[in-house]
């Protein structure tokens, strides 16, 4: 059973889906298949009520929803079997704030050249699997990112993918040296091609729970 406890202030300022300011807001985390315990463990840690989501009815009882790395592949696939997609898309035309993270971020982009796989196709970017080459399979980089105080983010990516296009409403957050975008913003939605879940720096779930602000 997991503890509803959590410090006080909460960090988590998201209003509540039903837009009862009494209700605490909730998180969900898609647990479909990735590190998504790790973002769970990252949420509670910080004093918010964070679910696994594995049904699509479960997406009316969150107030935001992070898609976590893992295979892309395999998330679409299961994203589609369980019935997700089409709920995730109506949540966030709503508004529901929905961040992901490495393969999330493939999940969430419109464009991925060459997919076979499902998608939910919610944020105007292009992303490319895969794309930094096996020389580089994992690497780690520290980013200055657009808006977060507190120095650079150190960011670990893991068979990274790159995202090579953003649309016209879409903010750059955050590039590495060479100019490629690793971190964007299109209104509520939030792409990041590295895991601010596997670092012990939480300001990125910070600043995603803030997207939800207004
Ligand atoms: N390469 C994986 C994919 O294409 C993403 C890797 C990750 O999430 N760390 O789905």
């Amino acid at each position: 059973m997991v503890s509803r406890s959590r410090p006080s202030p909460p960090a988590n300022a998201l209003p509540s889906a039903a837009g009862n300011p009494t209700k605490t807001a909730r998180v969900g985390v898609l647990g479909l298949q990735g590190d998504f315990s790790e973002h769970l463990t990252t949420l509670r840690g910080l004093g918010v009520d964070a679910v696994d989501v594995r049904r699509p009815e479960q997406l009316d009882d969150v107030d935001a929803l992070i898609i976590p790395g893992g295979e892309s592949t395999t998330i679409g696939k299961l994203a589609q079997h369980y019935g997700i997609i089409p709920k995730l898309r109506e949540r966030a035309a709503e508004g529901m704030p929905v961040w992901g993270t490495c393969a999330g971020a493939i999940f969430l982009a419109k464009d991925v050249p060459g997919h076979p796989h499902p998608l939910a196709e919610l944020m105007d970017i292009t992303v490319e699997r895969n794309a930094f080459g096996r020389q580089i399979d994992s690497f780690e980089a520290d980013l200055d990112v657009d808006g977060m105080a507190g120095g650079p983010f150190h960011a670990v990516f893991i068979r990274a993918p790159k995202i090579t296009r953003i649309g016209p409403g879409v903010a750059v957050l955050a590039r590495l040296r060479d100019g490629t975008v690793v971190a964007a913003r299109d209104g509520t939605l939030l792409a990041t091609s590295f895991h601010p879940e596997l670092t012990h720096d939480e300001r990125f779930h910070r600043l995603f729970l803030a997207l939800g602000k207004g």
